[in-house]
């Protein structure tokens, strides 16, 4: 049986006075977290010593938006995994579709991102998508499949087990359109069985695949109740602690 984990991405929200605000309403109803549900938070840099504070002994987890894949040096602005792991975070989300489109990640990158912080012990959350005119040609499979072949380049299969793979349409962040549960599911099986070709059976099936795309606590429990659908990443909907929760509750 796979744990459902539910990440919220706050992207470039929340200074540190709403750190604390948010943080505190969700450390405050962990109680809420059903059994065999890991629930992440991943707030901008500024905020995650303060996060690790709060979070410490809670059942909420702390995770980091971006890594740089060089350990450290001369990298104006960039953060390494070791800084990571000392700010208290135990996942890092690598290759979101906002960092492909407007930092220029590529596969590549993310490949070596994933490898670093797999090394750091730190858990990737590998971000894969298809575009809209990429979805309406037919070609979201071929993409998206690339892509998952792409990010997990040479890695060996104990490596499989400590990460995540995301779905995440980029037609469906931010815009209030969501992956309908069987389109969603399509996808994700898709990406089980090129795992399951690469890597066995056993990896395979304990692979956690999660969907990002506009999830809200309205539609989270029909996605989440999918076979291969093990969690989701969520935008919009983790900046509130209600509507955090009623979906981390829908994963059940
Ligand atoms: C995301 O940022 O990964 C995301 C899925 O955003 P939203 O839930 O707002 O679509």
């Amino acid at each position: 049986m796979r744990q459902k984990v539910i990440a919220g991405n706050w992207k470039m929200y929340k200074d540190l006075a709403e750190t604390r605000e948010l943080l505190g309403a969700l450390v405050a109803r962990t109680a809420e977290i059903p059994e065999g549900v890991t629930a992440v938070v991943c707030p901008p840099f500024t905020s995650l010593s303060v996060a690790a504070e709060m979070v410490r002994g809670s059942r909420i987890r702390l995770g980091a938006q971006n890594m740089s894949e060089h350990d450290e040096g001369a990298f104006t602005g960039e953060i390494s995994w070791k800084m990571l792991k000392s700010a208290g975070c135990d996942f890092v989300i690598l290759g979101h579709s906002e960092r492909r489109q407007y930092y220029g990640e590529t596969d590549e990158s993310v490949n070596r991102k994933a490898k670093k912080a797999l090394r750091a012990a730190l858990q990737p959350i590998l971000c894969v998508g298809e575009t809209l005119k990429e979805r309406e040609s037919g070609v979201t499979d071929a993409i998206v499949g690339g892509q998952v072949r792409g990010v997990l380049e040479g890695l060996t299969a104990e490596e499989m087990n400590r990460l995540i793979i995301a779905y995440e349409p980029v037609w469906a962040i931010g815009t209030g359109r969501t992956a309908t549960p069987a389109q969603a599911e399509a996808v994700h099986a898709m990406i089980r069985g090129i795992v399951r070709n690469l890597y066995g059976d056993a990896v395979s099936q304990s692979l956690v695949i999660q969907y990002g795309g506009s999830v809200k606590p309205d539609n989270s429990a029909e996605l989440l109740s999918q076979n291969d659908i093990d969690g989701a990443l969520v935008g919009g909907a983790c900046l509130k602690a209600d509507s955090f929760y009623q979906i981390i509750r829908s994963a059940k």
